[in-house]
């Protein structure tokens, strides 16, 4: 460590908090050893973070439980939807308290999961920054892809959403780009549905045609609404 830095970290008198090293070597090794000791230490594992014990689920119903699963239970299933471990003190219906799917838990220990037919839409919440307006971009290339294939259906849903992003900044936020503005993408069966809704100056419905040429023009369903209270709801679709 260059000495400078040393007398720095002296004067702020953070050398109590710091454990300062010879060498990237002794360094390594100093975090191995921590590693040993305190788990919370080195890399993360891999794969989403759990409860380091399994996740207490919410009561749906009163569960009843018969003296012949007093030996099935406490049982601890993953759960169906998001595979959260779930530790389920009795038969009943639970509900899992990450995804909050409902699952059913019988006496003789069988689970079953209502998973639902529909799955929410994919949302997000940006701000006008140009990379937040790139990543819409690609994300919502990356759904349209998936479900209308990579083809000219894709590439002009996600040719529209940048134009209607940047529509938004520009037109109901004046380039104010720190405004934010929602967004929840639908993918369906053969279709996927983006809506965009933003809280700035209502749109003039008669120059949407002008603001968005692309995806006024070129989508199977393109409608701006005002939204009731104040801003814009922009819906697109996109079919193969
Ligand atoms: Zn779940």
């Amino acid at each position: 460590m260059a000495a400078k830095v040393k007398i720095m970290i002296d004067m702020m008198g953070m050398t109590d908090h710091l454990l300062i090293c010879a060498g990237e070597t002794e360094a390594l090794g100093k975090l191995a050893e921590r590693a040993g000791q305190a788990a919370a230490w080195g890399p993360p594992a891999a794969g989403p973070p759990r409860a380091a014990a399994a996740a207490p689920p919410a009561a749906v119903t009163a569960p009843a439980a018969p003296a012949a699963a007093a030996e099935l239970y406490p049982a601890a299933v993953a759960c169906g939807a998001c595979g959260l471990e779930i530790e389920l003190p009795s038969p009943g219906n639970w509900k899992c308290p990450r995804c909050e799917v409902v699952l059913a838990a019988r006496a003789d220990g069988s689970v079953s999961f209502s998973l639902p037919d529909r799955r929410p839409p994919l949302e997000l919440v940006l701000w006008g920054a140009p990379e937040a307006v790139e990543g819409l971009k690609r994300f919502a290339a990356a759904v349209a892809e998936r479900v209308l294939g990579n083809g000219q259906a894709a590439a002009l849903l996600a040719a529209a959403v940048e134009e209607v992003a940047r529509g938004i900044v520009h037109h109901a936020y004046h380039d104010d780009a720190t405004r934010i503005f929602q967004v929840a993408i639908e993918p369906g069966e053969a279709e996927v549905q983006v809506q965009l809704a933003d809280h700035g100056s209502t749109l003039d419905s008669s120059q949407l045609a002008s603001y968005f040429p692309t995806a006024s023009s070129r989508l199977a369903a393109f409608e701006c609404r005002p939204h009731p209270r104040g801003g814009n709801v922009i819906r697109m679709v996109a079919r193969a």
